[in-house]
């Protein structure tokens, strides 16, 4: 049967939510307060888990040209720009984990998104409906009618992000590689988006007060550049090329998982519920996986009641899992001498396993 439901929230994971539920019969309305999505100096990394998602939903065609397959995981040292450690993707990571490893921009994965929900069913705005779904991220304002007031709690990090076109910068920069360098309390995230034409850059520092977390916020390109002085010659190169048009700070929050998602006929998705620090780049993926995972539910159980309660089963531990993994990621990325000295030794030992219990995620194999 299919249940009229209203979605708070047009970010990636209410688009994708509206989209999967839409393909499974019901009637979605999609509630979103910004007239505009901001999101310049954004990449995004879908990996596998999240990607298979996409695909089952037809997507493929769409972002074809528009992503680019990512070939390795790189870890660099900030100042040698030695690989302390790397994980295989591309092809490898396809037949690996049946689905691909991708880098697009992210307003082309929502500007596909909304392409796509043009052929689904949509519910007018008045009437009554059967499920609300906030999908409201972080700050969730139906979060907080469901459980009360909790403000996120400020990380004490701050992420620079940029996009800088890749033209005549050295090989190394322009690979199809996702590459993270290790620093002391910092470190640098850079891969192409455009099919190749920009590089997508993200600079994260332990930082001290901090007030909001915005899209409004410009950076100076000469605080970033004084940030991250001393760092390899490579990535002075790219840190050349940002200007202060496409400069951004995004101060990091967090929150603890949550022990219930739903009350009544209202349920949370995405960073609304669980919301993920970005060192496993897989916040937007978790909140795709919630998607298709609501989806199925409400194809199994014969309520809405029942199905909001296999969601939360299915969803709520690997959810938490990754809040805290991402959360320690971070910590281990920014480790000084001598911790440091260890972990680039360890690192190379995972042998590029380590990923394989969460880009292997498929929803599906949840079905009884
Ligand atoms: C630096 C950085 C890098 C990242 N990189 C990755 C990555 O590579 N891979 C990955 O998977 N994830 C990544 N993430 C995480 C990812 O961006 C988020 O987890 C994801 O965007 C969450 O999507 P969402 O739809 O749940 O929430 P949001 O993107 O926050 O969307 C919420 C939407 O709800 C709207 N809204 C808010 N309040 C209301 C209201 N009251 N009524 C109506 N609408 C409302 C907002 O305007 C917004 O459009 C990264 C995050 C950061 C900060």
């Amino acid at each position: 049967m299919g249940y009229r439901i209203a979605i708070a929230g047009g970010g990636l994971g209410g688009l994708t939510a509206a989209l999967a539920l839409g393909q499974g019969g019901h009637e979605v309305i999609v509630l979103e307060q910004a007239t505009a999505h901001r999101t310049a100096g954004a990449g995004i990394q879908l990996s596998p888990n999240a990607s298979r998602v996409l695909l089952r939903l037809g997507l493929g065609p769409t972002l074809e040209g528009k992503v680019t397959a990512t070939e390795r995981s790189r870890f660099r040292h900030f100042r040698t720009g030695r690989t302390i450690t790397e994980a295989r993707l591309g092809g490898e990571a396809e037949g690996r984990y049946g689905a691909p490893y991708w880098q697009i921009h992210r307003a082309d994965l929502h500007e596909a998104l909304q392409t796509a929900l043009a052929a689904v069913t949509l519910l007018g705005v008045d009437g009554p409906v059967d499920l609300l779904l906030g999908a409201d991220g972080i700050h969730s304002e139906v979060r907080r009618w469901c459980f009360g007031e909790a403000p996120a709690r400020f990380t004490g990090q701050v992420a620079w992000r940029f996009l800088v076109p890749s033209e005549g910068l050295p090989p190394a920069l322009q690979a199809r590689d996702s590459q993270v360098w290790w620093g002391p309390g910092k470190h640098f995230v850079h891969y192409p988006v455009d099919a190749g034409a920009r590089i997508n850059g993200v600079a994260v520092v332990e930082a001290g007060a901090w007030t909001e977390e915005s899209w409004a916020l410009p950076g100076q390109p000469e605080d970033l550049r004084t940030a991250f002085r001393g760092w390899h010659p490579e990535l002075q190169q790219l840190l050349e090329r940002v200007t202060p048009e496409g400069l951004f700070q995004w101060g990091l929050f967090d929150r603890a998982p949550l022990p219930r998602w739903h009350r009544g006929p209202v349920a949370l998705l995405g960073d609304a519920c669980h919301p993920t620090l970005p060192f496993l780049a897989q916040g937007a993926a978790m909140a795709i996986e919630d998607s298709a995972a609501l989806t199925l539910a409400l194809a199994q159980a014969p309520t809405v009641s029942g199905a909001l309660a296999v969601y939360e089963g299915w969803r709520r531990s690997r959810t938490a899992r990754i809040q805290q993994l991402s959360r320690r990621y971070g910590w281990v990325y920014h480790l000084g001498a001598p911790l440091a000295t260890f972990r680039n030794l360890a690192a190379p030992l995972a042998r590029g396993t380590t990923m394989d219990w969460l880009y292997r995620y498929d929803v599906e194999d949840q079905i009884p």
